[in-house]
């Protein structure tokens, strides 16, 4: 029996992470700052209380959260937040990162941002081995932009995306449908983004937070009728491409233009859905649209031993739901509490 036990310890160590439906977990979105320079007013209410730095895992612990995960297999790493960029000493923290990238271990280092950073950072995040990164981008109005992100200028993320560009990095607008908001812009940031080479993707409004005044529905723009829509000026092919996440594609014949749509209010993607979140204080979501988390916090103060961890880990994704609950037919049912700025989008 003895002799086993080393073989024992090592399968532990390195067994892939599977979750109860035979899932198996490769992609990691994590959070790194709840803060944010923008408040966007389907994310956040106009004042939010953000919390407190003893509460955040420091940039070693998600260096070594992180870490745990890759050597679990996981191999595409999103980081996200807040606006990840806003966080000191962030570039610190991407290139530690690198060591993986160079190892093999992880395929994929990117984020998501707002953009109003990339004019900053841009260079150091493709140094930092970051080759593609996604930009939430809704408007191309000055004035609506202003209303829609309470703070942001929209000059500064534009010159965001051309630095992002400059520095070779592939960019991706994410662009929220807001009835009655950016409905009369499908077609100008369509021909946008053919312009400049950018892939577009959009994505229907999430039921995920206190917003203060704002009313969800209100905000709801579904992607079917943007999809009919589009399909009044191009030609639209359905690509079978799917990337294991919720998003579904489309080209754009006309102008060769992929353009996705993410619909988290179908169940269209749970089945196949291989990925898990991290928030900035180290609680795991195995879904985005369910209320259930396990935290990894304690485990990674506990010990410096990263058995302890990955024990938490493997605990952790032996909860991951079958799939969500979102569902605005049944008024407030399916509503999750948390701010998607908390959870990471
Ligand atoms: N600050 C960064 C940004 O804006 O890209 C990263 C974090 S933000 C929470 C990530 C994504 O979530 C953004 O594309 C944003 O538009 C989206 N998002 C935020 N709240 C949402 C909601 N209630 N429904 C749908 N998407 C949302
Ligand atoms: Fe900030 Fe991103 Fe939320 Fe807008 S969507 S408030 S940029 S975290």
């Amino acid at each position: 029996m003895r002799g086993a036990l080393p073989v024992l310890t090592f399968r532990t160590m390195t067994a892939p992470l599977v979750d109860p439906f035979q899932r198996a977990i490769r992609y990691l979105r994590l959070s790194v700052t709840d803060r944010c320079d923008f408040r966007c007013v389907y994310c956040m209410s106009e004042n939010m209380t953000f919390l407190p730095k003893k509460e955040l895992l420091t940039l070693e612990e998600l260096d070594r959260l992180c870490s745990a995960f890759i050597g679990l297999g996981v191999e595409k790493l999103r980081i996200t937040g807040g606006e990840p960029l806003v966080r000191r000493d962030i570039m610190t923290f991407f290139r530690a990162m690198t060591r993986h990238l160079d190892s093999g271990a992880l395929k994929e280092l990117t984020l998501t941002t707002n953009g109003s950073q990339l004019g900053r950072f841009a260079g150091d995040l493709y140094d930092a081995g970051v080759r593609r990164v996604n930009v939430s981008l809704d408007t191309l109005k000055e004035d609506k932009f202003k209303e829609i992100t309470r703070w942001g200028r929209l000059p500064q993320v534009l010159s965001g995306i051309d630095a992002a560009q400059a520095a070779g990095l592939r960019v991706k607008l994410n662009a929220v449908a807001l009835k009655g908001e950016n409905e009369d812009e499908l077609f100008t940031l369509t021909e946008f983004c053919a312009a400049r080479g950018l892939d577009l993707t959009w994505i229907e409004v999430m039921p995920m937070g206190d917003i203060g005044n704002e009313d969800r529905l209100d905000q709801y723009w579904s992607l079917k009728d943007l999809r009919a829509r589009l399909a009044e000026q191009y030609t639209v092919t359905d690509l079978a491409e799917n990337s294991g996440g919720p998003a579904r594609y489309v080209r754009l014949e006309e102008t060769g233009q992929k353009i996705g749509f993410i619909t988290p209010l179908s169940h269209n993607f749970c089945e196949s859905c291989n990925r898990v979140r991290v928030t900035c204080t180290g609680e795991i979501y195995t879904c985005l649209g369910q209320e259930g988390h396990s935290d990894l916090r304690g485990p990674l103060r506990a010990s410096d031993d990263d058995a302890v961890l990955r024990d938490a880990i493997r605990a952790a994704i032996a909860l991951k739901p079958k799939g969500h609950d979102f569902d605005y037919s049944r008024g407030v049912g399916g509503q999750v509490s948390r701010h998607m700025s908390h959870t990471g989008g």
